[in-house]
């Protein structure tokens, strides 16, 4: 969605609309594709920088807490994302390993670093510096952050082993739960507000 003060534009099929301003609860739809248009009553600056902060927090759990646990015969092992990401890397397929490094770390830590350097900025009613290279970049980062994705995996992968071993799910993959939700929340149409918030500001 492209909008201005005055009109909005439909991501998904060009439709151009007047703005008309939204209560809480309310959502405004495309006539012509029903696509959402904009919905009411989005967070405040602080509500976002607070869940940023808290993205960077679970972020930290997610990758230093162990997501799996797998015990058979009093034998254990744990792995963190970090871990699995490297297990990839020795195997045949270690191209994988360099994309699993994007999706599930690089992407979403990058995401954070940006997300945390606009809003600081925008509390102080200031555009961050280099504001529309981070926004664009934060844009072209969104397909490529896979949390969700790896979260399923992971998920698929207790259940099937559930059967043949003792597998526990780890303080890191409630984490990355989290911090999965938190990503989606902020980063999708919850940051594209800054474009209108610092309009006149942006160099
Ligand atoms: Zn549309």
């Amino acid at each position: 969605m492209t909008s201005s003060p005055n009109w909005i534009i439909c991501e998904h099929c060009d439709s151009v609309y007047t703005a008309v301003p939204l209560a809480k609860g309310q959502v405004s739809r495309c006539v012509r594709c029903s696509a959402i248009l904009g919905r009411g009553g989005q967070m405040s600056l602080q509500q976002l920088l607070a869940l940023s902060i808290s993205a960077a927090v679970l972020f930290i759990f997610a990758n230093a807490f162990p997501v799996i646990s797998i015990s058979l015969q009093g034998l254990s092992n744990q792995a963190t994302l970090w871990q699995s990401v490297e297990a990839l890397a020795q195997g045949q397929i270690s191209v994988i390993a360099a994309v699993a490094g994007l999706a599930i770390i690089l992407a979403p830590m990058l995401q954070i670093i940006l997300l945390c350097w606009l809003l600081v900025f925008a509390l102080n009613k200031r555009a961050a510096p280099g504001f529309k290279a981070c926004m664009r970049t934060l844009e072209h980062l969104r397909p490529w952050s896979m949390l969700e994705v790896c979260l399923l995996g992971i998920l698929v992968a207790i259940i099937k082993l559930a059967g043949m071993l003792d597998v526990h799910p780890g303080l890191g993959l409630w984490a990355l739960g989290m911090l999965t939700v938190l990503l989606i929340l902020i980063s999708g149409k919850g940051i594209r507000r800054l474009w209108d918030d610092l309009e006149g500001r942006i160099p």
